[in-house]
C-alpha cells in the first residue's frame, strides 16, 4: 500500500473514531460528530471552533450561515472551499453554542485534530478564531496573529475572526474580508 493510500485510509479511520467517540462531555449534547471535510490531498486546512445548529445536523462543517459567510469570502478573494481540509477544535456541538471548555477542547484536539494536520499536512493552516489560535498558537487573541505568517513548530499559520463574529459584530466584517485578501496573496505563493 503506497504512502498517500495509508494515510488516506488513517484520516477515514479518525473520522470513523470521531463519529462514535464519548471521551468528552460534549458526545452527550451533539446530534451527530463533525470530523471535517476535505482529504490528504488538500493543500490547506481551514480550522474553526466547534460544530453549530447547522453543522450539528449534517455532520458537515461551516454550512450554515457562517459557512455561507466563509464561502462569500474565499469566493470573493478567488478561493474555492475545496481547496481546503475544513474543522474545527472540537468535533461537537457544545450545549448552547457555548465556547468548548479547556478539557473539552484538549481531549479533543490531543486525540484527533493534531493527527488530521499530520495526515492532511497541510502548506498552510487558516485559524478562525480566537479559540483555534488561544489553542493553536498560544496567542491571546486573534489581533495578536492576523495579517501575517505566523511559523510554529515547522509550520505555517495565518488567522482571522471566526466567520460567526460578523453576525454580532458588523464591524469585523472589513477586517475578515482584508484578511482574506492577505491570505490568498500567501496561498499563492505556496502554489
Ligand atoms: S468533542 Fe471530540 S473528544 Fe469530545 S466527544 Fe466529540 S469527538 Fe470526542
Amino acid at each position: 500500500m503506497s504512502t498517500a493510500t495509508l494515510e488516506k485510509k488513517q484520516l477515514e479511520q479518525l473520522a470513523e473514531c470521531i463519529c462514535v467517540c464519548v471521551k468528552c462531555p460534549l458526545h452527550t449534547s451533539r446530534t451527530v460528530a463533525v470530523p471535517g471535510d476535505g482529504s490528504t490531498s488538500s493543500k490547506f486546512m481551514i480550522i474553526g471552533e466547534g460544530p453549530g445548529r447547522d453543522e450539528d445536523r449534517t455532520g458537515h462543517p461551516f454550512v450554515g450561515a457562517s459557512g455561507k459567510y466563509l464561502d462569500h469570502v474565499l469566493e470573493g478573494s478567488g478561493m474555492d472551499r475545496s481547496d481546503f481540509f475544513i474543522t474545527n477544535i472540537v468535533k461537537c456541538r457544545p450545549p448552547n453554542n457555548r465556547v468548548p471548555k479547556a478539557i473539552e477542547i484538549l481531549t479533543c484536539t490531543s486525540n484527533y485534530l493534531f493527527k488530521q494536520i499530520e495526515l492532511v499536512d497541510p502548506k498552510m493552516i487558516i485559524l478562525l478564531g480566537g479559540t483555534a489560535v488561544k489553542k493553536v498558537l498560544g496567542f491571546k487573541s486573534v489581533e495578536e496573529a492576523r495579517g501575517r505568517v505566523v511559523e510554529s513548530n515547522g509550520r505555517k499559520y495565518m488567522a482571522t475572526y471566526h466567520p460567526a463574529s460578523r453576525f454580532y459584530r458588523e464591524d469585523l466584517a472589513e477586517r475578515i474580508e482584508k484578511d482574506f485578501g492577505f491570505i490568498r496573496s500567501e496561498l499563492k505563493k505556496c502554489d
